[in-house]
């Protein structure tokens, strides 16, 4: 069978048509600027070229419609027709406490997405479309809902509490939800299946370190805690986002700058991290490297800062865990940056991590780097949250 994943934001769609049986990427692609000037699609058929579509796109339906056109083309297409595709997995980021795990697509289900809006209001809405969208083009065809937040429903509660008056997760559902979990699983399923070994045998650290970074604890096959809280915004020093701070420094910046709660939220997601630390250099890690090494003092932290920041968050897991048997790096920067994984796993040498380093001068491929006499296995598995999407839309049906 056929499967369009689909990852919907409020401007733009990415997708995937995966062959389930084979695993393989049929074809992807990008839809951008939807319902503003210059939309374009830019569609990556498997051993073809790649085609741009310019052409204004009103709204997500019109995209919609135009993915299925690229999908069937005839030159650029990759099926005949739109009865081949079985099934569509749609990524939504809040699942809140009601989805422990991925679900048919039902009017009540969409219900539920829309009311968990007040948590992801920048997400949810825009998956919702997003599956309106597939429902108009695609009559008939199953669709699944596979939440970010799912694989972290197994937190106990000391995990997932933040210590404010309990009437706020009453009234609000304050609590850490997690997110990234659809990676989260796929990679410690993923390393412990490399290892030969069972996930529920395993005490595993993810770090998903990507613009967006979180780290997880998988204990014996369930996530026990994990860095990203009530939104993605929390824990690890990521791209633009500045991870944990002192809460008290949001109404104290907003007060020296003259910022309202909402201005001051923005900078923290998108002028923070290591773009910000850096003083503007860059929110990617391959241009702070290059500053750092022509001597720039201020990438040099950022850089520092982030290291520090993901060690000792592994360090603490090692509570949640009992002790640490597998560390795995994953997506942008886990999977293509040596130097963070070395200078990661050097801060945790007291615990008898020990890489090899020709085995971790590598990028982008499923290798276990760490050093024979290792007390902690240490893993590079590439994460791949569309084929879990897929896996876990079929296994659905
Ligand atoms: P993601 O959000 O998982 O797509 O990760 C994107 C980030 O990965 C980029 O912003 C870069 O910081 C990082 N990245 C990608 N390629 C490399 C590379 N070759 N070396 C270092 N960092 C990389």
């Amino acid at each position: 069978m056929k499967v369009l994943v689909i990852n919907c934001g409020s401007s733009s769609l990415k997708y995937q048509l995966i062959d389930s049986d084979s695993e393989a990427v049929l074809a992807k692609g990008l839809v951008e600027r939807i319902g503003i000037e210059g939309s374009i699609l830019t569609h990556r058929p498997a051993g073809k070229d790649k085609v741009e579509i310019k052409t204004p796109m009103e709204d997500h339906n019109i995209a919609v419609k135009l993915v299925i056109d690229a999908l069937i083309d005839k030159d650029h297409g990759v099926i005949s027709d739109l009865s081949e595709i079985g099934a569509v997995g749609h990524r939504v980021v809040h699942g809140g406490e009601k989805f422990n795990k991925a679900v048919l697509i039902t009017p009540e289900v969409k219900k539920d997405i829309e009311e968990l809006s007040a948590l992801a209001p920048l997400h949810n809405p825009a998956n919702l479309i997003g599956i309106n969208a597939c429902e108009q083009n695609m009559p008939g065809v199953p669709q699944a809902a596979i939440f970010d937040t799912a694989f972290h429903q197994t937190m106990p509660a000391s995990s997932y509490m933040y210590g404010l008056p309990y009437e706020y997760y009453e009234k609000y559902k304050i609590r850490r939800y997690g997110f990234h979990g659809t990676s989260h699983d796929y990679v410690s399923a993923r390393a412990a299946e490399i290892l030969g070994k069972k996930r529920e045998d395993l005490k595993i650290v993810v770090c998903h370190l990507g613009n967006g970074a979180s780290i997880s604890a998988v204990k014996n096959g369930k996530c026990v805690d994990t860095s990203m809280g009530l939104t993605p915004l929390e824990g690890l020093i990521m791209g633009t986002r500045s991870g944990d701070l002192d809460p008290a420094i949001l109404s104290y910046v907003g007060e020296k700058e003259g910022l309202s709660a909402a201005e001051v939220n923005n900078v923290l997601n998108k002028k923070s991290g290591v773009f910000g630390l850096s003083g503007g250099v860059s929110s990617d890690f391959r241009d702070l490297n290059a500053a750092a090494a022509d001597g720039n003092e201020k990438a040099k932290l950022a850089l520092d800062t982030y290291y520090y920041r993901v060690a000792k968050y592994v360090a603490a897991y090692a509570v949640p865990l009992e002790g640490i048997d597998v560390i795995a790096f994953a997506a942008g920067v886990g999977e293509n940056d040596p130097q963070v994984r070395a200078k990661v796993c050097e801060k945790l040498a007291f615990m008898g991590v020990k890489l090899d380093a020709a085995k971790n001068d590598m990028r982008g491929e499923e290798q276990i780097i760490s050093a024979d006499d290792s007390k902690v296995t240490v893993m590079v598995v590439p994460t791949n949250e569309e084929l879990a999407i897929a896996r876990q839309t079929i296994a659905l049906l």
